[in-house]
């Protein structure tokens, strides 16, 4: 008995061995720096005022969607009253013009000046108006419409620093880093003007710059021949 056990001690052993020291080669081969958390406005920070959310709603995240919010941003808006009244509204009933949700739909919302909102706690599922599976998506909603603006380079910096951030937390795969239409029919969201860079691989070449500790070279070129031209406003 004591014989096996120690037999099957020295496998475990040396599995992990090999393990950690193929981990190590990985890092020096890739020579890969730890991207850090890029700055947010916590949910206390915001004043974010949930519902409890059902522990059946519980996930591990695998995906990462990003979308558009598909309203226009109107010159003026105040990004922590954009996302106290969005939260305020998707808690009102149905029957009150609201969506039953608990929280905001999305674990985390970027403003046109490329501030970072945390929504919704990321060990949940997000919410959707579209029919595709939520589990295991990590929402990031990017504020503006992106069939009608133009998105700010501020927030396409923001979204690759948190995507580069995101995927190595959590293990996503960049084949699973996408756009909902990717993963949902009959919705053009995240909006042709930022759509167009996930589709020619120019946000992941960015993500690929945070993950490699360089500045994103960001630069938005110009506007599709058949999409918007004017640039999002700024908030002030
Ligand atoms: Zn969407």
């Amino acid at each position: 008995m004591l014989t096996k056990m120690m037999s099957v001690l020295c496998v475990g052993l040396v599995l992990c061995g090999c393990a950690s020291q193929n981990v190590a080669e990985g890092d020096v081969a890739q020579n890969r720096p730890v991207v850090e958390k890029p700055a947010t406005i916590t949910a206390e920070q915001w004043g974010s005022d949930p519902l409890p959310i059902p522990d059946d709603r519980k996930h591990v995240p695998r995906f990462i969607t990003l979308h558009h919010a598909g309203v226009d941003w109107k010159a003026g808006s105040d990004p922590y009253k954009k996302v106290r009244d969005m939260q305020a509204w998707g808690k009102k009933t149905v029957e009150d013009g609201g969506k039953d949700w608990p929280d905001l739909a999305y674990h985390f919302l970027i403003s046109p000046d490329g501030q970072i909102f945390e929504g919704r706690p990321i060990g949940y599922e997000p919410e959707t108006n579209t029919n595709y599976d939520v589990h295991g998506h990590i929402g990031v909603q990017m504020w503006g419409n992106f069939e009608t603006q133009r998105i700010s380079p501020h927030q396409v910096e923001s979204a690759a620093r948190l995507v580069a951030w995101l995927s190595q937390e959590y293990g996503v795969e960049d084949a699973l880093i996408g756009g909902h239409r990717d993963v949902a029919e009959g919705t053009s969201c995240p909006g042709a003007d930022f759509y167009r860079y996930l589709e020619d691989g120019q946000f992941l070449g960015w993500v690929n710059q945070v993950r490699e500790g360089e500045v994103p070279g960001i630069d938005l070129g110009p506007a599709l021949e058949d999409g918007p031209t004017e640039m999002i406003p700024l908030p002030e």
